[in-house]
């Protein structure tokens, strides 16, 4: 597909800026342009087409199954969206005057509240992105405790290595050191090296849970009990809490902070690299170092507190992605307390439903029950028959299924990473269960199948540790002499 640089025609327009509604100034001549930029050139029919034709080729949880794991696709509700429609909420501006935005301030001291009851925690910032800004903000408060009490050893955070990609990327990011502990056959932390790897240098610990192989670390309270006996604090990555919100609740298993992905496990679209929210909660003997401003309650409305001289300071601007607050409040309130542990039931459920279906082909990483995701390893196949991973998932694609998340968790060797979701049907299962069930045979039967998959696809099998080490991401007009 021609890029819209290629398809410009010189001199060919369409008006869509809407009329000037501010008297019209000249840029002062240091700052003005020598030679005009080279943007393309297109007529507005041929924009829409262009954007039209883009569409159709992306694929979203609305496209079809997505058991991407780790990422919980699942159905965004279409209230969210029109609740976030709402003008108070989006034709809004940053620094309006805190009188006349009280409406947003109150959804965000809702979501707040809401958010607290269900992770046990005290306070909540939205400030943080990503999942892994919330990881960074959540560290840094930990850095800050320590530091506040004048404790300058503890520079350590153990992780196992169930933990998500981002942790320990995380801990480098804060200037902190990671103590990588392995995880037993069963998948969860062991206690005795744990214990052998805490001392008086450890800043905390960081767990994944469920973990990445999507088991619930059965040991948590002695987890949580043996690193703060140490002197360290423990941080909950809560991205995948869509496995146990309204079930149980991480403040009460000990741990001192928690991020959240609103953008998985509440609902709010992801992918793409669009806005997110990795909201940080914590309890109260932390709250004064929580990035600035907070939303405080007063006898007359809410207010923005900025005065906050122990705040690890801000990690993104105003209030963070404001909006997606309010499509995870939406999500929250139209599943009320009864609906938010049902949801996570049926994730676990439809987990192990799906599970127990491609079992009868594949091998499953762990034993026993999963949690909302489950690990299958191509290892024997790829002994056997030369049948990768990578095969299953490119010929997924063919089939209209995006492929589950491939080589992760690092720990099982040819991994596949499949969580189905709650917001699947019975019938969407059986199907895709037959789908993998049917790739397999075919796969094993006669390897080169699969070798030429996927075929529906604009490009087939780039090359990727080219793409990888090599990334070329600026499109360079010919005529664009290096300018
Ligand atoms: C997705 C995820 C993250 C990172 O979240 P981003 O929003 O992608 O930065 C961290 N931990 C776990 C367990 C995750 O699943």
């Amino acid at each position: 597909m021609d890029l819209l640089f290629e398809k410009s025609v010189m001199d060919r327009r369409s008006e869509l800026l809407p009329p000037l509604d501010v008297p019209e100034t000249a840029l002062p001549e240091q700052l003005a342009r020598k030679t005009a930029p080279l943007l393309p050139e297109l007529s507005e029919g041929d924009l829409s087409r262009h954007y039209s034709a883009l569409e159709k080729r992306a694929y979203g949880v609305n496209s079809g199954f997505y058991p991407l794991g780790s990422c919980t696709m699942k159905y965004n509700p279409a209230v969210n969206e029109k609740c976030a429609k709402l003008p108070g909420f989006c034709e809004i501006h940053p620094l309006q005057p805190e009188s006349s935005v009280q409406g947003c301030l109150a959804a965000l001291a809702l979501a707040e509240e809401y958010l607290t009851e269900i992770t046990g925690m005290d306070r909540m910032t939205f400030q943080p992105a990503a999942g892994a800004q919330g990881e960074f903000t959540g560290l840094m408060l930990i850095k800050k405790y320590h530091e506040a009490r004048g404790d300058h050893r503890r520079k350590k955070i153990i992780i196992p290595d169930s933990a998500h990609g981002t942790n320990p990327a995380t801990v480098s990011m804060c200037g902190m050191e990671v103590v990588n502990i392995p995880s037993d056959e069963d998948g969860c932390i062991n206690i005795e090296r744990l214990k052998a790897a805490v001392s008086a240098d450890t800043a905390g610990m960081m767990l994944t849970n469920p973990n990445t192989l999507g088991i619930f670390e059965k040991d948590i309270l002695s987890i949580t009990e043996i690193v703060h006996e140490a002197g360290g604090l423990v941080y909950y990555d809560g991205a995948n809490l869509n496995a146990v919100m309204g079930v149980v609740r991480p403040g009460d298993m000990g741990f001192d902070i928690i991020h959240l992905n609103l953008h998985k496990t509440f609902s709010t679209p992801h992918g793409g690299g669009g806005p997110g929210c990795g909201a940080v909660g914590c309890k109260n003997f932390l709250e004064p170092y929580l990035p600035y401003p907070v939303v405080t309650k007063t006898d007359n409305g809410f207010r923005l507190d900025y005065d906050r001289p122990d705040s690890i300071g801000r990690v993104k601007g105003y209030y963070g992605n404001f909006l997606v607050v309010v499509k995870a409040l939406a999500y929250l309130m139209t599943l009320g307390k009864e609906g938010i542990p049902l949801s996570a039931k049926t994730a676990v459920l439809n987990a192990n439903y799906f599970m127990h279906l491609l079992k009868k082909r594949y091998t499953v990483a762990t034993t026993g029950v999963c949690m909302h995701e489950f690990v299958i390893s191509m290892e024997r196949e790829k002994k056997e028959r030369g049948v990768t991973a990578t095969e299953i998932a490119k010929a997924l694609i063919d089939r209209n299924i995006h492929p589950p998340t491939v080589y992760f968790p690092l720990i099982v060797k040819e991994a596949l990473m499949v969580e189905p979701v709650e917001t699947e049907s019975k019938e969407t299962l059986d199907e895709a269960a037959r789908v993998f069930a049917e790739i397999y045979d075919a796969a094993m039967e006669d390897p080169g199948a699969v070798h030429a998959c996927p075929q529906t696809t604009p490009i087939g099998r780039p090359d990727e540790v080219a793409a990888a080490r090599n990334p070329v991401l600026r499109y360079r007009r010919e005529d664009n002499d290096g300018a």
